[in-house]
């Protein structure tokens, strides 16, 4: 017997006999006992009854019982169910390439029946700076707007725009409808074109730069020995905050190389004044100060895995752990810290399926193997980041995430006994039908698992496409200055 629902319910007891069920008429008992997002339900003769301890749970009930319902005649049964982990996230990035609103809408929408809880939207890259700012009106007036060359729209003239506070506040609202957080990232000190060429005071050159056209690494990175920054990032900080009422905010980290950092009188007498031993423990000090602030105002602080580097990083601050082949995530978790898995090879959707097939990332473990007892506690969740670098439009974003994301979804929710991949691909084919009435066109299954000659061909093609050498430079020499 398989009850079609995703994510796999963690505990059915059958009772015996089947009937139809009507949504309409679901009994409700309120129960203290239960986890905030847990729910149990016990369908039977007389009916369907749903016990949760509160709004949440009840609507995760709800969203079981509308994939039970499709199956038509229901066995009778007893579920009890809660998720594995309390982070399940999505990440869009809106910098590269951006969504309509009734795009993301229709993500957030599928999301909420596979029960993620978490929006993760990169708002600012290199590439363009995408929410409205009234503190700071050049990141909308330069930031937002980028060349048409590289990836950008060759047949416009110039490529982008942002979301008004307006739409970013229906967007949040739509998500808190449906229990979803919006966790705004606010990348830096790298990443940060956009930034600098609005306001290129907060560069250590203080020259103006365009936006970038293609995706890369680049040097221009906030520097770090001048106040003005801080008070900048503060108070971007302060309007994101007011904006977005998620308790998380991300603060980026990720790939800042230090060529600048290490030929700035700024920032080497801030190294000096600080007592700091180098240009990692550098980006240590300017995260802490960030986390710091932040803290102050209640939030609390995601950042990729490079922030570890440092060694000093405020042990607060938790991890999102996309590539880190020294394995200090783990050790952080080991310690006491919380991280959040991501991983590059298993759950960054932008890579063709040739490279990441839809059964690599459903049987990816999320409790890595490095962590000891207290280490796997400190493992908050999964996420799956979309980056947008070659998606274009949405008709291709929803072949590289459908159905991937859903795999992702399902691992954060079910216990590893209770994961199943071949269990998972019935009930996955028995919800395409859902997908595409709600506007997303998922990748034919055909495409999910190819053979290894298809593999390693469009692996080979993608790289091929998306290692540029400037890049490939950065990421070999970060600390090397040649330009
Ligand atoms: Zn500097």
């Amino acid at each position: 017997m398989i009850l079609n629902v995703i994510p796999r319910i963690n505990k059915v007891d059958y009772t015996g006999g089947e009937s139809y069920i009507d949504l309409a008429a679901v009994k409700y008992t309120a129960d203290d006992s239960y986890g905030d997002e847990a729910y149990g339900i016990v369908i039977n003769a007389e009916g369907v009854e749903v016990i949760s301890k509160g709004e949440k749970g009840k609507f995760y009930a709800m969203k079981t019982l509308e994939q039970i319902k499709n199956m038509g005649k229901v066995p009778h049964c007893v579920i009890k169910d809660a998720p594995e982990f309390p982070y399940r996230g999505f990440m869009i990035d809106s910098s590269r390439h951006m969504q309509s609103v009734d795009e993301i809408k229709k993500y957030i929408e599928a999301a909420a029946r596979y029960k993620f809880n978490i929006f993760h939207w990169h708002i600012c890259d290199d590439q363009g700076w995408r929410m409205e700012s009234e503190k700071y009106p050049l990141l909308n007036e330069k930031g937002s707007w980028r060349d048409c060359h590289g990836f950008g729209s060759p047949n416009m003239e110039k490529y982008g725009g942002y979301y008004t506070k307006d739409e970013i506040r229906d967007i949040v609202n739509f998500c808190e409808e449906r229990f979803i957080e919006v966790v705004p990232e606010i990348d830096m000190p790298g990443h940060v074109t956009a930034i600098v060429s609005s306001y290129p005071e907060l560069s250590c050159r203080g020259v103006q730069i365009p936006l970038e056209t293609t995706g890369g690494i680049f040097k221009n990175i906030l520097c770090a020995g001048k106040e003005e920054v801080f008070d900048f990032c503060f108070g971007i900080l302060d309007e994101v905050a007011e904006l977005f009422p998620c308790k998380y905010i991300h603060i980026g980290g990720d790939e800042a190389p230090k060529a600048r950092w290490c030929n700035c009188e700024k920032c080497q007498q801030r190294i000096k004044d600080e007592h700091l031993n180098s240009v990692e423990e550098l980006q240590g000090y300017f995260a802490n100060r960030i986390i710091a602030y932040l803290k102050s105002k209640g939030k609390e602080v995601l950042a990729w895995n490079e922030s570890l580097n440092s060694g000093i990083l405020d042990g607060d601050c938790i991890i999102c752990d996309w590539m880190d082949r020294a394995h200090k995530s783990e050790a952080y978790a080991n310690q006491g810290g919380k991280i959040i898995i991501e991983d590059f090879y298993h759950y960054y959707l932008d890579y063709p399926y040739g490279m990441t097939p839809l059964k690599k990332t459903y049987t990816y473990e999320p409790y890595l193997k490095k962590l000891d007892s207290k280490g796997r506690k400190g493992v908050l969740g999964v996420e799956t980041p979309i980056w947008t670098e070659y998606i274009e439009d949405f008709g291709k974003m929803c072949y590289m995430c459908f159905p991937r994301m859903i795999a992702v979804g399902e691992r954060g929710w079910v216990t590893p006994e209770n994961a199943n991949y071949a269990d998972f691909k019935i009930r996955l084919r028995n919800d395409i039908p859902y997908l595409k009435e709600i506007g997303i066109t998922p990748a034919d299954e055909r495409e999910w698992d190819p053979p290894l000659k298809v593999r390693i061909d469009r692996t080979l093609g993608h790289l091929k496409k998306a290692l540029s050498p400037a890049s490939i430079k950065a990421t070999l020499f970060p600390n090397r200055e040649d330009d």
